[in-house]
C-alpha cells in the first residue's frame, strides 16, 4: 500500500483510488485531416516506454474524478511529483540528469509520496507500448 498526492484534493490518498491512463503530454495533431497515416498512427498507438523518468496521466477515479499528471521513475517506481492538467513537470529526465551531475548524488525525490513494497498493481499496469 502506498499513497499518491492528488494535486486537486491536495492530500495523500490511497493508491486504490487512482487509475493510470497512459503517457502524459500527448498533443493531438492540430489538423488531423492533413496528417499522414503514419503520423496519425503514431499519435494513436505509439507511446514512450523509457527506463527512468516518465510523465503519466492518472485519474483520481474514487475521489475528485479529475485527471492529473505524475512524474514517475520507471526503474524504482518512485513517484517524484504530481501536477495538474495544463501544468508542466518540474522534474524531467534532463533536469534530473543535470542535478545528479552537479550534486554527485542521486536525487531522492519530491517527498510527496510514500512508496511501499506492495506496489505491483502499479508496476503491471503501465509502461508497455500500446
Ligand atoms: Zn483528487
Amino acid at each position: 500500500m502506498f499513497h499518491i498526492h492528488c494535486p486537486y484534493c491536495e492530500e495523500l490518498r490511497e493508491e486504490e483510488e487512482f487509475h493510470p491512463k497512459g503517457q502524459a503530454h500527448i498533443a493531438r495533431p492540430a489538423d488531423p485531416e492533413a496528417c499522414s497515416d503514419e503520423a496519425w498512427g503514431d499519435y494513436l498507438f505509439f507511446r514512450d516506454n523509457p527506463r527512468g523518468i516518465h510523465h503519466e496521466l492518472w485519474v483520481h477515479a474514487i475521489g475528485c474524478r479529475k485527471f492529473f499528471n505524475i512524474t514517475r521513475n520507471t526503474v524504482t517506481y518512485e513517484i517524484l511529483e504530481t501536477y495538474k492538467m495544463g501544468e508542466q513537470p518540474a522534474i524531467t529526465a534532463e533536469s534530473l540528469a543535470s542535478t545528479e551531475k552537479l550534486a554527485g548524488v542521486q536525487v531522492a525525490g519530491g517527498g510527496q509520496q510514500t512508496v511501499g513494497a506492495s506496489d505491483s498493481a502499479v508496476k503491471d499496469s503501465r509502461g508497455a507500448k500500446v
